[in-house]
Protein backbone atom coordinates (compact mmCIF):
# COMPACT_ATOMS: atom_id res chain seq x y z
CA UNK A 1 0.00 0.00 0.00
CA UNK A 2 1.33 3.76 -0.57
CA UNK A 3 -0.28 7.03 -0.25
CA UNK A 4 1.93 8.60 -2.81
CA UNK A 5 2.39 7.73 -6.42
CA UNK A 6 4.21 4.22 -6.92
CA UNK A 7 7.40 3.95 -9.11
CA UNK A 8 7.02 1.29 -11.53
CA UNK A 9 9.19 -1.65 -11.78
CA UNK A 10 9.08 -3.53 -14.83
CA UNK A 11 6.77 -6.19 -13.50
CA UNK A 12 4.19 -3.72 -12.12
CA UNK A 13 4.35 -1.62 -15.85
CA UNK A 14 3.78 -5.22 -17.44
CA UNK A 15 1.17 -5.77 -15.29
CA UNK A 16 -0.66 -2.75 -15.78
CA UNK A 17 -0.74 -3.16 -19.56
CA UNK A 18 -1.73 -6.75 -19.31
CA UNK A 19 -4.86 -6.05 -17.43
CA UNK A 20 -5.78 -2.90 -18.81
CA UNK A 21 -3.86 -1.84 -22.08
CA UNK A 22 -6.67 -1.97 -24.86
CA UNK A 23 -4.90 -1.06 -27.85
CA UNK A 24 -6.55 -0.81 -31.42
CA UNK A 25 -4.82 -2.95 -33.57
CA UNK A 26 -3.49 -0.17 -36.09
CA UNK A 27 -2.09 1.41 -33.24
CA UNK A 28 -0.35 -1.24 -32.33
CA UNK A 29 0.68 -1.48 -35.80
CA UNK A 30 1.93 2.18 -35.81
CA UNK A 31 3.73 1.52 -32.52
CA UNK A 32 5.63 -1.30 -33.51
CA UNK A 33 6.08 0.31 -37.01
CA UNK A 34 8.05 3.57 -34.87
CA UNK A 35 9.78 1.03 -32.74
CA UNK A 36 12.25 1.12 -35.68
CA UNK A 37 12.66 4.51 -36.03
CA UNK A 38 15.67 5.73 -34.25
CA UNK A 39 13.64 8.80 -32.97
CA UNK A 40 10.82 5.60 -31.45
CA UNK A 41 11.34 7.47 -28.42
CA UNK A 42 9.25 10.25 -29.09
CA UNK A 43 6.45 8.44 -29.12
CA UNK A 44 3.49 8.27 -26.45
CA UNK A 45 3.40 5.34 -24.00
CA UNK A 46 -0.04 2.95 -25.26
CA UNK A 47 -1.77 3.28 -21.88
CA UNK A 48 -1.44 7.19 -22.58
CA UNK A 49 -2.78 7.10 -25.34
CA UNK A 50 -5.71 5.38 -24.32
CA UNK A 51 -5.77 7.88 -21.58
CA UNK A 52 -5.91 10.54 -23.84
CA UNK A 53 -8.94 8.86 -25.85
CA UNK A 54 -10.79 8.47 -22.15
CA UNK A 55 -10.04 12.34 -21.42
CA UNK A 56 -11.50 13.17 -25.06
CA UNK A 57 -14.60 11.16 -24.70
CA UNK A 58 -14.83 12.27 -20.94
CA UNK A 59 -15.13 15.89 -21.84
CA UNK A 60 -17.03 14.99 -24.78
CA UNK A 61 -14.55 17.01 -27.17
CA UNK A 62 -15.26 17.48 -30.25
CA UNK A 63 -12.66 20.22 -31.85
CA UNK A 64 -8.99 19.21 -30.97
CA UNK A 65 -5.64 20.49 -31.26
CA UNK A 66 -2.85 18.87 -31.38
CA UNK A 67 0.69 20.45 -31.01
CA UNK A 68 3.57 17.79 -32.22
CA UNK A 69 2.42 15.05 -34.61
CA UNK A 70 5.42 12.90 -34.97
CA UNK A 71 4.46 9.47 -36.16
CA UNK A 72 0.40 10.22 -35.16
CA UNK A 73 0.22 7.54 -32.21
CA UNK A 74 -1.55 10.20 -30.37
CA UNK A 75 -3.67 11.88 -33.02
CA UNK A 76 -4.75 8.44 -33.95
CA UNK A 77 -5.81 7.53 -30.83
CA UNK A 78 -7.42 10.67 -30.53
CA UNK A 79 -9.04 10.52 -33.25
CA UNK A 80 -10.69 7.35 -32.61
CA UNK A 81 -12.60 8.98 -29.76
CA UNK A 82 -14.39 11.55 -31.02
CA UNK A 83 -17.52 11.95 -32.36
CA UNK A 84 -18.32 11.26 -36.15
CA UNK A 85 -17.89 15.30 -36.29
CA UNK A 86 -15.03 15.31 -34.47
CA UNK A 87 -12.04 17.00 -35.59
CA UNK A 88 -7.89 17.91 -35.02
CA UNK A 89 -6.19 20.79 -35.71
CA UNK A 90 -2.68 19.03 -35.92
CA UNK A 91 0.42 20.61 -36.26
CA UNK A 92 4.02 19.50 -37.02
CA UNK A 93 6.89 20.68 -39.47
CA UNK A 94 8.02 17.22 -40.19
CA UNK A 95 6.95 16.29 -43.95
CA UNK A 96 9.11 12.71 -42.88
CA UNK A 97 7.27 11.53 -39.84
CA UNK A 98 3.44 12.95 -40.67
CA UNK A 99 4.10 10.77 -43.91
CA UNK A 100 3.82 7.82 -41.76
CA UNK A 101 1.03 9.51 -39.77
CA UNK A 102 -0.92 9.85 -42.83
CA UNK A 103 -0.67 6.84 -44.12
CA UNK A 104 -1.86 5.04 -40.59
CA UNK A 105 -4.64 7.63 -40.09
CA UNK A 106 -5.89 6.75 -44.21
CA UNK A 107 -5.76 3.08 -42.84
CA UNK A 108 -7.77 3.60 -39.96
CA UNK A 109 -10.14 5.29 -41.64
CA UNK A 110 -9.83 8.21 -39.76
CA UNK A 111 -7.83 10.61 -41.99
CA UNK A 112 -11.01 12.90 -42.41
CA UNK A 113 -10.94 13.94 -39.41
CA UNK A 114 -7.40 15.25 -39.29
CA UNK A 115 -6.29 18.36 -40.55
CA UNK A 116 -2.40 18.32 -40.94
CA UNK A 117 -0.89 21.76 -40.95
CA UNK A 118 3.10 21.36 -42.06
CA UNK A 119 4.37 24.68 -40.55
CA UNK A 120 5.78 26.05 -37.58
CA UNK A 121 3.04 25.65 -35.04
CA UNK A 122 3.11 28.99 -33.31
CA UNK A 123 2.34 30.37 -36.94
CA UNK A 124 -0.58 27.84 -37.30
CA UNK A 125 -1.94 28.23 -34.03
CA UNK A 126 -1.64 32.54 -34.46
CA UNK A 127 -3.61 31.50 -38.00
CA UNK A 128 -6.34 29.83 -35.94
CA UNK A 129 -6.64 32.81 -33.75
CA UNK A 130 -6.54 35.61 -36.15
CA UNK A 131 -9.48 33.61 -38.14
CA UNK A 132 -11.32 34.17 -35.18
CA UNK A 133 -10.90 30.44 -33.84
CA UNK A 134 -10.16 31.45 -30.05
CA UNK A 135 -12.24 29.45 -27.53
CA UNK A 136 -13.60 27.05 -30.28
CA UNK A 137 -11.71 24.15 -29.44
CA UNK A 138 -12.18 21.82 -26.33
CA UNK A 139 -9.10 19.84 -25.92
CA UNK A 140 -5.29 20.30 -26.61
CA UNK A 141 -1.59 18.22 -27.00
CA UNK A 142 1.45 19.73 -26.92
CA UNK A 143 4.23 17.48 -27.42
CA UNK A 144 6.66 19.22 -29.67
CA UNK A 145 10.00 21.10 -28.91
CA UNK A 146 10.24 22.01 -25.39
CA UNK A 147 11.65 25.55 -25.83
CA UNK A 148 8.14 27.15 -27.30
CA UNK A 149 6.35 25.01 -24.95
CA UNK A 150 5.38 28.33 -22.98
CA UNK A 151 4.38 29.76 -26.26
CA UNK A 152 2.85 27.40 -27.39
CA UNK A 153 0.34 26.71 -24.21
CA UNK A 154 -0.41 30.46 -24.24
CA UNK A 155 -1.98 30.15 -27.96
CA UNK A 156 -3.57 27.19 -27.26
CA UNK A 157 -5.15 28.61 -23.75
CA UNK A 158 -6.97 31.42 -25.97
CA UNK A 159 -8.46 28.42 -28.66
CA UNK A 160 -9.79 26.61 -25.76
CA UNK A 161 -13.41 27.02 -24.69
CA UNK A 162 -13.30 27.90 -20.64
CA UNK A 163 -13.45 24.28 -19.55
CA UNK A 164 -11.34 22.95 -22.15
CA UNK A 165 -8.56 20.88 -21.65
CA UNK A 166 -5.11 21.42 -22.21
CA UNK A 167 -2.26 18.32 -21.60
CA UNK A 168 1.42 18.74 -21.81
CA UNK A 169 3.38 15.88 -22.28
CA UNK A 170 6.78 15.47 -20.96
CA UNK A 171 6.95 17.51 -17.68
CA UNK A 172 8.81 15.25 -15.62
CA UNK A 173 11.29 14.64 -18.50
CA UNK A 174 13.52 11.58 -17.17
CA UNK A 175 13.55 13.06 -13.93
CA UNK A 176 15.99 15.89 -15.21
CA UNK A 177 14.12 19.08 -14.34
CA UNK A 178 14.96 18.54 -10.99
CA UNK A 179 18.37 20.21 -11.32
CA UNK A 180 18.27 21.18 -14.98
CA UNK A 181 22.11 21.15 -16.23
CA UNK A 182 23.50 24.74 -17.49
CA UNK A 183 22.97 24.59 -21.28
CA UNK A 184 20.44 22.08 -21.78
CA UNK A 185 17.88 24.59 -23.14
CA UNK A 186 15.36 21.83 -23.04
CA UNK A 187 15.27 21.05 -19.73
CA UNK A 188 15.77 24.63 -18.56
CA UNK A 189 12.73 25.68 -20.59
CA UNK A 190 10.76 22.74 -18.93
CA UNK A 191 11.46 23.52 -15.85
CA UNK A 192 10.53 27.10 -16.01
CA UNK A 193 7.16 26.09 -17.96
CA UNK A 194 6.36 23.95 -14.83
CA UNK A 195 7.12 26.52 -12.34
CA UNK A 196 5.25 29.53 -14.00
CA UNK A 197 2.17 26.67 -14.71
CA UNK A 198 2.48 26.00 -11.14
CA UNK A 199 0.99 29.74 -10.38
CA UNK A 200 -0.97 30.18 -13.74
CA UNK A 201 -3.84 31.35 -11.93
CA UNK A 202 -5.58 31.07 -15.81
CA UNK A 203 -5.95 27.34 -15.06
CA UNK A 204 -6.75 24.03 -13.21
CA UNK A 205 -3.73 21.47 -12.98
CA UNK A 206 -2.38 18.16 -12.20
CA UNK A 207 0.55 16.71 -13.57
CA UNK A 208 0.41 13.18 -14.02
CA UNK A 209 3.53 10.46 -12.97
CA UNK A 210 1.86 8.89 -16.87
CA UNK A 211 4.51 8.20 -19.09
CA UNK A 212 6.95 10.83 -18.70
CA UNK A 213 4.80 12.95 -17.18
CA UNK A 214 2.24 14.68 -18.57
CA UNK A 215 0.01 17.76 -17.19
CA UNK A 216 -3.28 18.64 -17.35
CA UNK A 217 -4.66 21.99 -17.43
CA UNK A 218 -7.99 23.18 -17.35
CA UNK A 219 -8.80 26.78 -18.81
CA UNK A 220 -10.96 28.34 -16.04
CA1 LIG B 1 6.55 13.48 -25.88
Amino acid sequence: MSNRSIGLDDSIYDYLLGVSLREDPMLAALRQRTAEHPMAAMQIAPEQGQFMAMLVKLIGARRCLEIGVFTGYSSLAVAAALPEDGEIVACDVSEEFTAIAREYWERAGLAAKIDLRLAPAVDTLDALLADGQAGRFDFAFIDADKVNYQAYFDRALGLVKPGGLITVDNTLWSGSLIEPKEGDADSQALAEFNRRLHVDERVDISLLPLGDGLTLARKR
